[in-house]
């Protein structure tokens, strides 16, 4: 028998999300921003801070953190002043960072996230604020030295900082989910993980199970996936629990996430960490942002993810998965949105647009959609009015519209001849041929065998080449029956 009483612990997590913003130029100079250009040709004096440069401040910037502030339900400060963060780093050329440290843009806020069981989820945050990104140093196998590209120094940043409200590392990977969701509805930011827009620190503590007090974190840094962000919380908190299950104490420090191994691995302790020495920027005025300025902001939101989820469900009547799915992109909620400006029937253009539409689109990325909403809401009637199977339309129609999305979709049907004769007339008297034809099935019909019906059903569909309304014809097969 074990001498321990094992505890069952309760993680705690709290995130810190670097947002790189959409913004053509950087945050206090006006360099250009592209992703992936020749390392140091978007440098000037400015983003290396020679002396006689004078920071100016992006507008734009100042305007997209507050578009996230008020979507996230933040108080917006009215005024606010950047701070000097002061250390020495290689990928810093100017000595400092120019961040905000006592007066954030957007305070607190919450973001409401739909949590792996299904439950939505308000996370507290506890600020959101405006820096500039740093460099970036380069390690290649063939130099021994370190290459430095100052192409991102200055770029800005939302640093976004919840509370440590979170509880599991798939809760973590559903709030980033919802975060790079929620940047794209916004169009601040691309929010794609893997050239660096979205990054992510993790804090992590664990407490035994039933406590209020907090364990001590520890900060796992510079997450670029969310499976790395899920993978390393996870690695860590196990690493927690077994320190403490072997009487060991947590250290306060800072680990890296190695993907290959699976595991954290200690950086430095908190105890080496710099002391920053900020003080106000003396370069940049405190900036104020105005009733009319906030307004102006506030007319131009856009619905959020999470108001789009609650609007499909209760105005177009969708169940909630079909909400969830056709709300991951903004572009694809507002296909769905336009095609039911010329169709009532809104599950069907679901059904559509999360089948044969997004199916296509994973085909061909990039490439967007050929079909306007008139043409796919048209494809949507004609299966709605018996005129095709949904099965024809989708796999016949639909593929040839997208060649030829100039076309009607009835004059495609045309074309490949496969509308529906639902004109009772034309299918009786193949049913009566049919029925003609085997006398013997006839009788075994009459002896009970109901299920037959589904054989002449199939003679029916091969003697009108697959184009009788499978309804109509049912419905016509049996009363023929009755009859006989
Ligand atoms: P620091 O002063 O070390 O930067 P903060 O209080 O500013 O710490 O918090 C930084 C981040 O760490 C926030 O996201 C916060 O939610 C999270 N955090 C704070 N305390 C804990 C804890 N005990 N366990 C996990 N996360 C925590
Ligand atoms: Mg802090």
């Amino acid at each position: 028998m074990s001498a321990f009483a094992f505890v069952n612990y309760t993680p705690v997590i709290g995130l810190e999300v670097h947002i790189q913003l959409a913004t053509t130029s950087k945050l206090f100079a006006g360099d250009s921003t592209t992703y992936g250009a020749e390392p140091n040709t978007q440098v000037s004096a400015i983003t290396l801070a020679h002396p006689g440069t004078l920071p100016k401040l992006n507008k734009k910037a100042v305007e997209y953190a507050v578009k996230m502030g008020l979507a996230c339900e933040s108080e917006i400060s009215r005024e606010f002043y950047f701070d000097r963060k002061n250390y020495f780093y290689p990928d810093l050329p100017k000595g400092y960072q120019i961040t905000q440290h006592r007066t954030p843009v957007c305070k607190g806020g919450i973001v409401p996230v739909r949590m792996p069981d299904g439950i939505v989820r308000a996370v507290r945050l506890n600020r959101i604020h405006l820096e500039e990104d740093a460099g970036k140093s380069i390690h290649e196998s063939e130099h021994t030295e370190t290459l430095l590209d100052f192409n991102r120094a200055g770029v800005a940043l939302l640093e976004l900082v919840t509370e440590p409200v979170i509880r599991s590392a798939e809760e973590a990977g559903a709030f980033l989910s919802e975060i790079r969701k929620l940047v794209r509805y916004l169009g601040i930011s691309d929010g794609n993980m893997e050239e660096g827009s979205l990054r992510c620190d993790a804090n992590v503590s664990v407490m035994p199970e039933g406590s209020t007090r907090f364990g001590q974190k520890v900060e796992i840094k510079n997450l670029n996936s969310i499976r790395f962000v899920q993978q390393a919380i996870s690695a860590e908190i196990e690493r927690q629990i077994t320190m403490l299950n072997a009487g060991l104490r947590i250290k306060s420090e800072t680990r890296l996430y190695d993907p290959v191994s699976g595991n954290t691995a200690a950086m430095r302790t908190k105890e080496e960490l710099n002391d920053y020495r900020y003080f106000p920027e003396p370069d940049l005025s405190p900036v104020v942002i105005s009733e009319d300025w906030l307004a102006t902001i506030r007319l131009a939101m856009p619905e959020l993810p999470w108001q789009r989820v609650e609007k499909f469900v209760a105005h177009y009547g969708l169940p909630l998965y079909d909400a969830l799915v056709l709300t991951e992109a903004r572009e694809l909620a507002d296909y769905f949105e336009t095609v039911c400006r010329f169709t009532s029937n809104y599950k069907a253009v679901s059904n559509w647009i999360m089948g044969p539409v997004k199916s296509y689109c994973n085909d061909n990325p990039g490439n967007g959609f050929p079909l306007t909403a008139n043409l796919l809401a048209e494809l949507v009637g004609l299966v709605e009015t018996n005129q095709v199977s949904f099965s024809v339309a989708s796999q016949k129609i639909f593929p040839e519209l997208i060649k030829n999305p100039s076309k009607t979709a009835l004059q495609v049907a045309q074309q490949l001849n496969v509308l529906q004769e639902s004109n009772a007339g034309v299918i009786l008297p193949v049913i009566k041929s049919v029925l003609n034809d085997y006398p013997q099935k006839v009788n075994e019909y009459k002896k009970g065998k109901k299920g037959i019906i589904a054989m002449f059903m199939g003679e029916v569909m091969k003697r009108t080449q697959g184009k009788a309304d499978p309804k109509l014809a049912t419905e016509l097969i049996r009363k023929q029956l009755e009859n006989q």
